[in-house]
Order: C-alpha cells, then structure tokens, then sequence
C-alpha cells in the first residue's frame, strides 16, 4: 500500500469545526486505500501567542525553555485531530516529534533534523492505523525537546515523507499554492503550476512563507516532490516543487522580507571569524552575508531570531559590530535575462531608493528601509513578472 504523508497547517486546524473537516479529508485518504500520515501544525496563532507569552516573561528568552513551550502547540492540534479521526470511526493514533523518532541537533528554536527512526509510526501504520504526527519540533541526540525554526512543520513532513519512503508530500495551506507574490501585497499576482527546487528554495530564504526552506532542500536532496494545495478551497490548483522545471527567460517571482537588522563590522579579519561563530552558535538567523573592501555585513532577520536584544548586545560589546534595524528586501527569484537592471530602474521610478544590490545566479536582492518593501514588492512584480 502506498504511503501518503499529508501536513496541514495552522489555519487549517485553527479551530474544533475544522479539525474535523480535515478529519473527513484524512479518512476519505484512508478509504481510497493509502497508509497516511498526518503532521500538523499547531492551531491558528497558537505558536505566536505562546511566544508572546514568553516575551511577556523575558524579552530573551532561554530557548531551551522556549522549545518546551512553543512545542505545546502541535502537541494540541496532534490530540484532537486523532480524536477527531477515531470519532468518525478509523483507528488513529498522535506522536510527538520524539515519539517519531525525529532526531536533531542541539541548536534550540533552530533545530536541523540530522535523522529520523519512524520505527514507531511504521508499527502502527503496519497495524492499519493513521499516525499524526506533531510538526515542528524534534529531539536533539541530548535528548532535549527541540523546534525545527518557525514554519517547521513543512520540514517534520518532508522528512518523514523521506524516511518513509514516499514519493510526494502534500502540504496543505490556505492558499492553493506559491503565487508570483505574495497576493496580500501584489494582487495581481498568479499562480505558479510548478517550480523548481532551486527556485522554492531561493523563494523561501528570501522570506516566503508558503514553504519552509529546510523542508524543500529535504526533498530536493531525497527527490520527493511537494505537492501544495489548499485545506479547504477546491480551486482544483496546486503548486508541484519538483526537479526538472527549466528556468525560464523571465523572474519567476517577487518576494518582500521584513524585520531585517542590519549587522556590519570594519574588519574583515578574526574578530569577523568569532562574531560568525558566535552568531551560528547562538542560532540567530541571517542572511547574505558578504564581503567587500575589509567591511563585512550580514542581514538579521530578528522575527526568526527570538533572543535578538540579547544578542544584539554581544555583538556590539564583544565584536564590535554596528547594528542598524528597520530594513526589509526585495528579491527578484529566477530570470535567466538579468533583471537587476530593471529592478533598479523600476524602483527608482517608483522613488523608493535601495541601500544595497546583492547579485547572486538565480536571485537579484534590493535592501530599503522596511516600509518600502511593500510597495517595492508591488512595483517589482509588475515591471519584472505581471
Ligand atoms: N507552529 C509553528 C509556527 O507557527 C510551526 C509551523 O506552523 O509550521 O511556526
Ligand atoms: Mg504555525
């Protein structure tokens, strides 16, 4: 029998109405004869709200504390999905990320999945049951409760699909799939059939939300494809991330980011050295990191980083290093045709002015001051992809 692993976020669980309607999906999967897997996210804003409660407590807060609480949430959606399932009548049976068998390293908040040992999940699947499976969180080889970076639960089943044997995942969402832009800010934005790995991927660490980076450089690297589709709206479209989509002449999408600290340094020597190895310790999260005339400079991205004051701290009295917050970017994804000249252009019509231009093979990025990216994302789009 064929094993399908199917995740579903958190506004897809977001109350006791919906649960049970994706209940209904997960058995309809069951019926038509698959081994299914479920890995859900926590409900609705659960996973912000208990943040928020820690910042409430301590605004740095210790992360391994912070693992234990923010774990809570899929440990929520796990339960009342598999009750859910067990009311209509299907044997079911929820697993946290360690009772899964999902092994990581010891980077609290940040966790990278170094193994997974579905031994359990297999067992019970063997004995006809739907296995949930919390998304989002793992256990470090410590033996400590770990979470896998926000978005996570992409990665919990990418991974499981991986270690399982599965061809595809399917992660469901509120939208039927990647758009060209994010459709809140471009609404002219359309939909994208299919996508490269590369392309999701660069989409993805430029600050899409649609899909977890980590989880598509898994199925990049076990050439599962990820199937994203809507929960609950029947636009019969999805997106395929899948290998062999050609890049094409044109920018496949526009991405916005924001909450970016810019963080530089005047050497580019040791000191450099130490400050990088005590930002990859730490777990604070950047971006672009890049080097020119002895100057060295990164960007932050302090929404991912939930100990940033902390750390913002170390690294001006210990490193030495200058700190500017307020910045967002704009990255224009694919384009064989180099497109860093239109973008500039554009923006500059537009009177939004760039503090920075980072060129790269398969991305051109724009660093403004955060309340531009919104309308540098609108301006982008419709010069370089609408
Ligand atoms: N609940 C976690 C978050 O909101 C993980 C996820 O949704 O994938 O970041
Ligand atoms: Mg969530």
């Amino acid at each position: 029998m064929s094993i399908v692993v199917q995740k579903y976020g958190g506004s897809s669980v977001a109350d006791v109405e919906k649960i049970h309607r994706v209940a209904a999906k997960v058995v309809a999967t069951r019926e038509r004869g698959h081994d299914v897997v479920v890995v859900v996210s926590a409900m609705g804003k659960t996973t912000d709200e208990l943040l928020g409660l820690a910042h409430a407590v301590d605004p740095s807060p210790p992360r391994r504390e912070l693992d234990m609480l923010l774990s809570t949430g899929e440990r929520i959606s796990m339960a009342l999905l598999s009750m859910a399932i067990q009311k209509r009548g299907v044997d079911a049976i929820s697993f946290t990320g360690s009772q899964s068998g999902i092994i990581t390293n010891d980077r609290h908040f940040d966790a990278r999945i170094i193994d997974v040992r579905p031994h359990r999940v297999e067992d019970e699947l063997a004995r006809g049951r739907v296995v949930i499976v919390a998304g989002y969180q793992g256990m470090s080889y410590k033996r400590e409760i770990t979470t896998l970076g926000r978005g996570g639960s992409d990665t919990t089943a990418l991974a499981m699909a991986a270690a399982l044997g599965a061809e595809h995942a399917e992660i469901y969402s509120d939208v039927d799939g990647v758009y060209s832009a994010d459709p809140r800010v471009a609404p002219d934005a359309t939909h994208l059939p299919e996508l490269s790995y590369d392309e999701m991927q660069e989409m993805a660490e430029s600050g899409a939300k649609v899909l977890h980076a980590k989880a598509v450089e898994f199925a990049r690297q076990h050439r599962i494809a990820i199937r994203a589709r809507s929960t609950f709206l029947e636009s019969g479209k999805e997106t395929v991330v899948h290998e062999g989509v050609e890049p094409g002449e044109q920018v496949r999408a526009v991405v916005g980011q924001k909450g970016l600290a810019r963080v530089s340094f005047d050497d580019g020597g040791e000191k450099v050295g130490f400050a990088l190895g005590h930002l990859r310790k730490a777990g604070v999260v950047s971006r672009d990191l890049r080097t020119a005339d002895g100057r060295t400079e990164l960007l932050v991205v302090t929404a991912q980083t939930p100990d940033w004051e902390k750390n913002a701290k170390a690294l001006r009295a210990d490193f030495g290093a200058t700190i500017e917050e307020g910045f967002g970017a704009v990255s224009a994804i694919g384009g064989a045709g180099d497109p860093a000249l239109a973008l500039v252009e554009t923006l500059a019509g537009e009177g939004l002015a760039p503090t920075e231009l980072i060129v790269t093979p398969v991305r051109v990025t724009v660093v403004l001051p955060e309340a531009d990216t919104d309308a540098a994302v609108r301006a982008a789009h419709a010069r370089l992809v609408g």
